[in-house]
């Protein structure tokens, strides 16, 4: 049975713009007064651990840690299956230093026609995952992992969302989830519903 969160205020554990933004939004309802990590100046912890699970772990104890207040961490990714379902936890990095998604989707693309598969639909099935860590100051941490299956496209479409959202077409959609509305891509997205089982075991 999972913990209750009835704390009123909150650390998103995130310095990523996008992610803070999209978190925020799907809290709103839920009366909370949220502060980002960015906020409160904490520093972004090394992202050392192999799975989503151990990084999105590390990262709401460091906020919890840092702040004295429960934090929500999230850790997310795209696994591109003909990739060996790379670039998984290092999605972040195949953005390179300057953390410019057009980097990480090139790079995609080029290793996908390095393999020769580039084409064939088959090869170019992926899946983003979020895992969010939500933390209480003892330590406590809850997990919750959401998934959204999908295909790589290219060229990138799309100027919403953020990330790597303009080369991914959900299955089932015409539409890359830049194409779509924040609440379009939150009704169907990986975060979305890692959220929705957090709200149903934590909050409802
Ligand atoms: P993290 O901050 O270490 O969890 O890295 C997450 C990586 O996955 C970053 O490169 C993000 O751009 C990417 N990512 C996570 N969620 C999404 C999404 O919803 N859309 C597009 N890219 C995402």
């Amino acid at each position: 049975m999972a913990r209750r969160f009835v704390l009123p205020k909150l650390v998103v554990a995130t310095h990523n713009r996008g992610k803070a933004g999209e978190i925020r939004s799907m809290l709103g309802p839920f009366g909370i007064e949220i502060v980002s990590a960015a906020d409160l100046g904490l520093p972004a912890p090394d992202e050392t651990g192999t799975t989503f699970e151990d990084n999105a772990t590390l990262k709401a104890l460091a906020a919890t840690r840092g702040s004295g207040l429960p934090a929500l961490a999230d850790d997310s990714g795209l696994s591109v299956h003909a990739l060996d379902h790379q670039p998984g936890v290092y999605t972040a990095d195949w953005e390179g230093l300057t953390r410019d998604a057009m980097v990480g989707m090139r790079r995609i693309q080029d290793e996908l026609a390095a393999r020769n598969v580039a084409r064939t639909d088959a090869a170019r099935v992926a899946t983003f995952h979020c895992v969010l860590a939500l933390a209480w100051p003892d330590e406590h941490v809850e997990l919750f992992h959401g998934t959204l299956d999908g295909a790589i496209v290219w060229p990138p479409r799309g100027s919403g969302g953020h990330g790597y959202d303009p080369c991914f077409q959900p299955v089932g959609e015409t539409r890359t989830t830049a194409e779509m509305s924040d609440a379009e891509k939150n009704a169907i997205s990986h975060r979305g519903r890692a959220f929705r089982m957090m709200v149903e075991a934590c909050f409802g």
